[in-house]
């Protein structure tokens, strides 16, 4: 049985994350989705909004889990017993960290691999942190996230009533 942990701030999940959880998922036993909380990192969504709109955006599968968590990803994987963190690769921008990553992450738990994706060249520009942007400035949102996403990031950024 192999268990990849796929970890991310997914703030807010985009088209760019579900097509690399769609390719994910034929090749492992189960997948854990780990959505991450940090207290170094500002969110727009809190992790369990994040968490819910995964699983809003992913339907029923007894084979992918959504979890959120504030800590190591190699102490999760190890206490979920998972032989691989996944990550996704956009363009060269993200390769430096990605690999200083894989590397700690060697170092603090020497049998977990790590593995990276490439994204399809369709998403390689979609990011949380622009779709925020376009989302702030009211652009048009429908090519980057699924419906739910759009739905709650208007909500997320309707003026609050006095
Ligand atoms: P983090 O803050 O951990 O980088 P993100 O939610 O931004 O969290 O990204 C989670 C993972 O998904 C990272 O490995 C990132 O490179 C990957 N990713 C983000 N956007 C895309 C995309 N459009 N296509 C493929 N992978 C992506």
């Amino acid at each position: 049985m192999v268990r990849a942990v796929y970890p991310g701030s997914f703030d807010p999940i985009t088209f760019g994350h579900l097509d690399i959880i769609k390719r994910l998922l034929p090749l492992y036993d189960e997948l854990i989705i780990l959505v991450a909380q940090s207290d170094q990192k500002q969110y727009m969504f809190s992790a369990d909004e994040r968490a819910e709109l995964i699983r809003q955006c992913l339907g029923k599968s007894n084979r992918v889990k959504v979890e959120a968590f504030s800590g190591l990803t190699v102490d999760y994987a190890k206490r979920a017993n998972a032989q691989v963190i996944v990550r996704g690769l956009r363009a060269v921008a993200d390769y430096e960290y990605e690999q200083a990553m894989a590397n700690m992450n060697r170092q603090l738990a020497p049998n977990i691999e790590t593995m990276i994706v490439f994204c399809r060249p369709e998403y390689n520009y979609v990011s949380s942190r622009l779709v925020k942007e376009v989302a702030l400035n009211g652009g048009s949102l429908d090519d980057l996230v699924p419906a739910q996403v759009v739905k709650a990031l208007k909500l997320k950024l309707k003026p609050k009533k006095k």
